[in-house]
């Protein structure tokens, strides 16, 4: 048989570290990552043939579960027809449709391949429509990984443990400005757009205090710089209409990725149609695309979409809670100093006293507790992302019987932990 070892050690030889995206490698975590060899509802198989509960999800790409069989059927079906063909297609603007309905300010929507690229662009077109160069985000949010936003970012960044990337130049940071998440920053007129999680999903699960979305409308409005949400994880995740539905904020433009494309690399950027009107071809801010709008993917996305009820969300949400809870009675029981946030659909997992608000609060959790509890469910066949820094994704495939198979292993695998690392 060929082992998750053999395929690391051939992967190395021709792919850098092995992996396509940093995260996977476990370096944070250590060991040889499990390779995966298919996937269906709430669980992965690996090439060893062994199964885990998968609260990954492609980092939230997938909500319906693994091979979800509408998705399947509206894939299979897509590319029956064609996989890309560099014209415009009905499957595009039903897709633009079908966000508009749901999320009201994104009056234009532009597809795109990534997350990426959606927030890449949002950039370009608030500096085409501003005029001008500078932007705001703030530390330890995540926004892909073009060279203006890698500064101080979440996710990889903060689990390699990385002040941002070689390979940038000062120049093209030098009008990234980086504030603390959760302070309203005072802006200057030279600002074109602050950028934001609504909620941080990538320093673990931090929420915005109250006040602080509204703060930021409020502080754009005042020197006519646009606000960006990156709803990136959050879109139609967290409610139907996002975190914007869910707090009542509404940003200029916004970024999405991740659930719209039912698990097929696809980005998106919305907002206001006299800001989306600088982007060619009606306007002189270039952005453009071989694979934007790509058949396959926009089918997965609608599919995806379509499934995606009040229903849906409201037992997402249930899921969720008892995640949360479930975790945090495991932690508790066995001694473990953590906290479990959750907001709506999502969960975090801090080990720590206090539940972080902040970039510094986030990095207060203790890696190493982190680590062995990686190692701990792994072995117990759950699967939870290998970096301290990500959340944990249930979705519409975690039913009550997936989620006692993950409480079980939860609670033996913190009294493991405990054991090895007894509180101080
Ligand atoms: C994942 C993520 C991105 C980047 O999306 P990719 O599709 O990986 O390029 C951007 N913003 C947030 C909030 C993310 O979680």
């Amino acid at each position: 048989m060929t082992t998750n070892a053999d395929w690391f050690e051939r992967a190395a030889q021709v792919i850098p570290g092995g992996v396509n995206s940093p995260v996977r490698a476990f370096r944070s975590v250590g060991g040889t990552p499990y390779f995966v060899a298919r996937a269906e509802g709430p669980h992965v198989w690996d090439v060893e043939g062994r199964r885990y509960v998968d609260l990954v999800q492609s980092y939230g790409a997938v909500i319906l579960g693994h091979a979800a069989p509408e998705i399947v059927e509206a894939v299979v079906a897509a590319a029956g027809r064609g996989t890309s063909y560099g014209a415009p297609t009905a499957g595009e603007v039903l897709l633009a449709e079908a966000i508009r309905e749901r999320v009201p300010s994104c009056e234009q929507v532009r597809l795109v391949s990534s997350g990426t690229e959606a927030t890449m662009t949002a950039l370009r077109v608030a500096r085409g429509f501003t005029g001008r160069s500078r932007i705001v985000k703030f530390a330890g949010n995540y926004h892909g990984h073009s060279d203006a936003l890698l500064v101080e970012g979440g996710s990889g960044i903060a689990t390699l443990g990385l002040p941002g990337s070689a390979g940038v130049t000062d120049g093209a940071v030098a009008d990234t400005l980086v504030a603390p998440y959760n302070v309203v920053p005072t802006l200057t007129e030279d600002v074109a757009c602050v950028i934001v999680e609504p909620v941080a999903a990538n320093m673990g699960l931090v929420a915005p205090v109250p006040g602080f979305l509204e703060g930021l409308r409020a502080e754009c409005d005042r020197v006519g710089a646009l606000l960006v949400f990156d709803e990136v994880i959050t879109g139609f995740r967290l409610a139907r209409g996002g975190a914007q539905a869910r707090y009542g904020v509404r940003p200029d433009l916004t970024a999405f990725g991740k659930v719209i494309g039912g698990g097929l690399p696809i980005g998106a950027v919305g907002g206001r149609r006299d800001v989306m009107a600088v982007l060619a071809p009606l306007g002189p801010v270039y952005q453009a695309g071989t694979l934007s709008g790509n058949p396959v993917a926009t089918a997965a996305g609608l599919a995806a979409l379509a499934a995606l009820d009040a229903a849906a969300y409201e037992l997402v949400e249930a899921r969720a809670t008892r995640l949360a809870e479930g975790l945090q009675d495991a932690f508790d029981g066995a001694g473990l100093t953590a906290r479990v946030p959750r907001v709506g659909t999502l969960v975090g997992v801090h080990f720590g006293p206090e539940v972080p608000v902040d970039y510094d609060g986030a990095r207060r959790t203790d890696e190493g507790v982190y680590r062995a509890l990686f190692h701990a469910l792994l072995e117990r066949g759950v699967a939870i992302a290998p970096g301290a820094y990500e959340v944990v994704f249930c979705g519409l495939a975690h039913d009550d019987e997936v989620l006692d198979t993950v409480l079980a292993a939860s609670g033996e695998a913190a009294r493991v932990v405990a054991a090895s690392h007894p509180a101080p």
